[in-house]
């Protein structure tokens, strides 16, 4: 194949972005001071920011702000993504009950599962979608009322929803909200998509273990009451694509399944620390993304310490920061804090 026409088929995988949206000139300068009067909006480290990229067979996006699509963190891999009137979370913990996950003994697997309204109610109220990568008590155990109090559609694996209704004393009348995936959907909203893609979860310590495995696909297990009961389930990943056509990726786990990432370029990508033994992690995996524009470091808390307070790194983050840089020089890392908004 040609290079003219490789370059042609990728510009062709690769839908620009509306010029109106990302590079209009007042819009964007207003969007731009809202953002900033607003105090939250996070401009990319300096430090971080790559050379500009040439003009060629990859979409340049406008300045950080113009994209009209915002991207709050939760903490651990709570994402609120939001654009026009929609709003997809993805895995929303916000009770954060303390389990010393990140202390030298690791989290005390007799851990009650906990989740408060007080602790969640200032922060999200909204939601269309609910995105859900895997059962673990880290991403899990807020979605049962999350998923009441919006009326949002939850995606998720059959354990995930299995354990979804297990948490929740009436699931019978949540049914109607659970949609089962698997991976490999690509699915239509309205004027925007949510491509579900088969993933895999970080597998730690010297034998590589998936913590807490297992599946609950054949019925609805007995209500779980200790973190250890929420079995990883299986994991996903998922790909939003917004009206405007910014991609935006979201992996809850450090590790990939990378045939399912091929083709997607995602234009922010929110990857994990860590990965320890993941072969080559985070060089394949930008690989496998296509060296997207943003990566938005993402799970790298230590959510024993409270969201209302600045996140407390867990101690990957800036080995994460170092191998991006490596893997990816063109690529903008941009760090957002505990409930803090990023504007691409
Ligand atoms: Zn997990």
């Amino acid at each position: 194949m040609s290079t003219e026409r490789a370059d042609r088929d990728r510009r062709r995988q690769r839908p620009d972005l509306t010029r109106r949206r990302l590079f209009g000139g007042a819009a964007v300068l207003a969007g731009a001071t809202a953002a900033v009067a607003a105090g939250t909006t996070l401009l990319p480290d300096a430090a971080a920011v790559g050379p500009d990229r040439e003009q060629g067979d990859r979409l340049r996006l406008g300045e950080p702000g113009s994209s009209g699509v915002t991207l709050r963190w939760l903490g651990n891999n709570g994402w609120e993504v939001s654009f026009d009137d929609r709003v997809i979370l993805i895995d929303p913990w916000l009770t954060r009950f303390k389990t010393g996950t990140y202390a030298p003994e690791g989290a005390d697997p007799t851990t009650p599962i906990v989740s408060d309204p007080a602790l969640i109610d200032p922060h999200v109220s909204r939601a269309d979608q609910i995105l859900v990568t895997h059962g673990h008590y880290d991403h899990l155990p807020d979605v049962p009322y999350l998923a009441r109090a919006t009326g949002a559609t939850v995606l998720g694996t059959e354990t995930h929803l299995n354990l979804i209704r297990a948490l929740d004393a009436d699931h019978a009348t949540l049914d109607e909200q659970l949609s089962t995936v698997s991976g490999g959907e690509y699915i239509q909203f309205d004027g925007y998509t949510i491509q579900v893609l088969h993933s895999v979860h970080s597998m730690v310590g010297e034998r590589a273990r998936v913590p807490f495995p297992g599946t609950r696909p054949a019925a609805v297990p007995p209500r779980p009451a200790t973190i250890a009961d929420l079995v990883e389930g299986g994991t996903l990943a998922y790909q939003i694509t917004t009206p405007g056509g910014l991609r935006i990726a979201n992996f809850g786990a450090s590790n990939f399944f990378a045939p399912a990432l091929a083709g997607l370029r995602p234009h922010v990508a929110l990857i994990q620390p860590g990965g320890a033994t993941v072969h080559d992690y985070v060089p394949r995996l930008l690989a496998a993304l296509d060296h997207p524009e943003y990566v938005l470091p993402t799970h790298w808390d230590d959510f024993d310490q409270p969201l209302s307070e600045p996140a407390v790194d867990w101690g990957g983050i800036e080995a994460l920061r170092s191998a991006v840089s490596t893997a990816s020089p063109d690529s903008r890392f941009v760090k957002v804090d505990h409930l803090q908004t990023f504007v691409p």
